[in-house]
């Protein structure tokens, strides 16, 4: 293909999605992949100028929908040109200071020249995911609202704008003003709103961006009244005299007049934007709003005029966006790894990319049910998100002309003995108890914070112990002399002691953390923490019947078998023997009593509390009967949410479970 033909594939590519999310409301594509085919557009636009055309999508902003009547805009709409790392904002502000002092230098009073790289104030602002829309006031009167249409022309969506309560129909003064914004629906009313499609059969909105363009573009204006829109201000073109002379003096005259602005910080040049965006990019998840990046603007409206626009965006202002949490990459290969339990786990291998602020060249992709679900194979296009903002994971596959079959392993990748399948389990599994990967799986599993908690043995040193035999179950690490560990690489005396002084420390242990600590398969914290409700030490576990087990609330089926096996199996006995006899004396601290007042209540914490660590405030929570567990299900009665809580917070909202705050949490635990 032809750059003109490539060209062309991409211009009708983009323009069908344009119509669709614009004209529609219905896009088909994620915006990440509409971004990329723009910016390949804009790519092969730069390198080849003379196959620009008027009517490229590059050269254009959004689309327009024979449904409203369309009227031309008083002030042309434009569109906002995209920075999306600090080096093209850098490079945005440098653009900006070379447009304003051509020369770096300016005249001074005395005539003489002076190098001018002072920085300018920028006003920084949430970008509102929503619709833009140019209201016209004429003597203090709501008399006009189109949406930005083409940038020329707008739809006529007067009635509808006037059922959105923050948009006043009367201002405080008489003026005449054109003012700028954003429609927009709460996250949480998105939800209420996609939760009532859903039951009566109608269509769903893929974002909040879409329901809100939806709803505000209904021909019937009961419906939108209906909706919950709402509007942030972020801009206004004042006609007559005393117009303000920066964007921030527009956005105050503006509140003043009775409008909901958006939120706005004037900085000092680019360093001070930057700091403004982390600050953002901190709650901006907390927030009941969607925003995909940051608007930085030059304050100054006599600066705005001198550096004008292109033919699609203002010189003056750039809208950082925020990276995107999903990228596609190439998969170089599926490997293999094996953990502590010996299943065998298929790993993507990527072509290195920058992924939300980090190279990211491993995946996971959990099992081989999954491999199987996204078809993947060596060779393919993969699009890879962060999960749970750390490991991340594969959404989908694209096959490509390299694109080679996948081949189940046959042998362990590090032991090489032969896989096998059990019964009742999924996948394949190392047999070798003895295997070098599973045992430093084991080792790091012990040592790590919710088990055991000994600090320094990071996986260097479980890697050293392990490949020169020292250790072949958890119980030698207490035989270890500070001999020993001298002869590991880069350990010298004074680490060496504090491994002798961590694991000396960590014999008094809490019976929980213990029973954590031994790896029995789908025994994690939260059941050995329910183990220990209901045994006061391990020999009475060991003794325990696969019934005894099986009646425990909390303790599945399969769970209870792999603990009654675990516990008639000759090898882990005597390795807790070992441990027990080489001075490990673990204690049962569980004393509730009968009268507890949130016995049974389910508590999920999110973000992070100032005066309790998450651990503290679980620990707290269970000794008043409660449990914590991590993820919001509909069985959770109450979700605390500190600061910058994460995805838990909207979940519980969707759920309608009851949010309590910091200090709510404090008076419930102190009454
Ligand atoms: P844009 O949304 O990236 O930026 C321009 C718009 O930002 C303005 O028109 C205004 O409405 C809005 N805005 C929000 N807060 C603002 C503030 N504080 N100050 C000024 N303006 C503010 O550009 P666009 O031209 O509207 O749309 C392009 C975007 O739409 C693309 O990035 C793409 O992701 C998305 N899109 C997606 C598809 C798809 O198929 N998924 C198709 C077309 C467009």
């Amino acid at each position: 293909m032809d750059i003109q033909e490539k060209i062309e594939k991409l211009r009708k590519e983009i323009e069908l999605n344009s119509y669709l999310y614009y004209v529609e409301d219905n896009p088909k594509l994620e915006d990440y992949e509409y971004d990329k085919l723009f910016k390949e557009l804009e790519e092969l636009e730069q390198k080849h100028p003379e196959l620009i055309t008027a009517d490229s999508p590059t050269q254009r902003v959004g689309g327009i929908s024979e449904k409203f009547e369309a009227i031309a805009h008083k002030n042309r709409l434009y569109s906002l040109e995209n920075s999306n790392d600090e080096n093209e904002l850098h490079k945005w502000y440098e653009r900006v200071m070379k447009d304003l002092n051509p020369a770096g230098v300016q005249m001074n009073l005395f005539g003489t020249s002076e190098v001018q790289n002072k920085d300018i104030p920028l006003a920084c602002e949430y970008k509102i995911d929503g619709l833009a829309v140019a209201l016209t006031y004429k003597d203090g009167k709501f008399i006009q609202g189109l949406t930005r249409g083409d940038g020329f022309i707008g739809e006529d969506i007067t009635n509808n704008l006037k059922t959105i309560k923050s948009i006043p129909l009367k201002l405080f003064e008489p003026v005449d003003v054109e003012v700028r914004g954003e429609i927009y629906m709460p996250i949480s009313s998105f939800e209420k709103l996609n939760k009532k499609q859903e039951a009566t059969g109608q269509k769903t909105f893929a974002n909040p961006r879409n329901a809100a363009a939806g709803s505000i573009r209904q021909l019937d204006p009961k419906i939108t009244s209906q909706r919950d829109l709402s509007i942030w201000v972020y801009g206004g073109i004042f006609e007559g005299k005393d117009i303000p002379k920066s964007h921030s003096e527009t956005m105050k005259k503006l509140k003043e007049l009775g409008f909901k602005t958006n939120k706005i910080s004037v900085v000092k040049g680019v360093e001070g934007a930057i700091k403004c965006i982390k600050k953002i990019d901190e709650i901006r998840k907390s927030l009941d709003f969607a925003t995909d990046g940051v608007v930085i603007k030059v304050d100054d409206i006599h600066s705005q005029n001198e550096l004008g626009f292109t033919s699609r965006v203002p010189k003056w202002a750039t809208a950082y966006k925020f990276p995107p949490e999903a990228v596609w990459t190439d998969l170089k290969n599926v490997a293999f790894q094996v953990g502590r339990t010996g299943v065998i786990t298929p790993v993507a291998i990527l072509e290195p990319i920058n992924l939300a602020g980090s190279v990211v060249s491993r995946a996971s992709l959990y099992n081989f049910d999954e491999v199987k679900r996204l078809d993947i194979m060596p060779g393919d296009r993969v699009l890879v998100k962060k999960a749970a903002e750390i490991i991340p994971k594969v959404l989908k596959a694209e096959k490509t002309d390299n694109s080679k079959p996948f081949k189940m392993p046959k042998c362990c990748p590090c032991c090489d003995t032969s896989l096998i399948e059990k019964e009742n389990e999924v996948g394949l599994w190392c047999p070798n108890p003895t295997c070098p990967d599973v045992l430093k799986g084991k080792i790091e599993y012990f040592v790590s914070k919710y088990a055991m908690d000994i600090e320094g043995f990071g996986e260097g040193i479980i890697a050293q112990l392990i490949d020169k035999n020292m250790v072949k179950t958890w119980a030698d690490l207490y035989e270890l002399t500070l001999f020993d560990f001298m002869k590991l690489d880069l350990i010298k005396e004074k680490s060496a002691t504090n491994l002798l002084t961590a694991l000396e420390n960590s014999k008094n242990c809490k019976l929980n953390k213990f029973i954590n600590a031994l790896g029995i398969r789908l025994v994690g914290k939260e059941s050995a923490d329910i183990l220990t409700q209901y045994f006061k030490t391990i020999d009475e576990i060991k003794m325990a019947s696969l019934e005894d087990l099986s009646a425990i609330e909390g303790i599945g089926d399969k769970m209870a078998k792999n603990i009654f096996a675990y516990f008639k199996d000759e090898n882990n006995l005597k390795t807790i023997e070992k441990g027990l006899s080489l001075g490990i004396k673990p204690e049962n601290t569980y004393t509730i009593s009968d009268n507890l007042k949130l016995k049974g209540k389910s508590f999920v914490i999110t973000g992070t509390l100032n005066e309790f660590s998450r651990d503290k405030a679980q620990e707290i929570l269970k000794s008043l009967g409660a449990k914590t567990p991590s993820a919001v299900s509909r069985n959770t009665d109450f979700v605390i949410a500190g600061e910058n809580p994460g995805s838990k917070l909207e979940k519980a909202k969707s759920l309608g479970i009851k949010i309590l705050d910091e200090e709510e949490f404090k008076k419930l635990i102190e009454n």
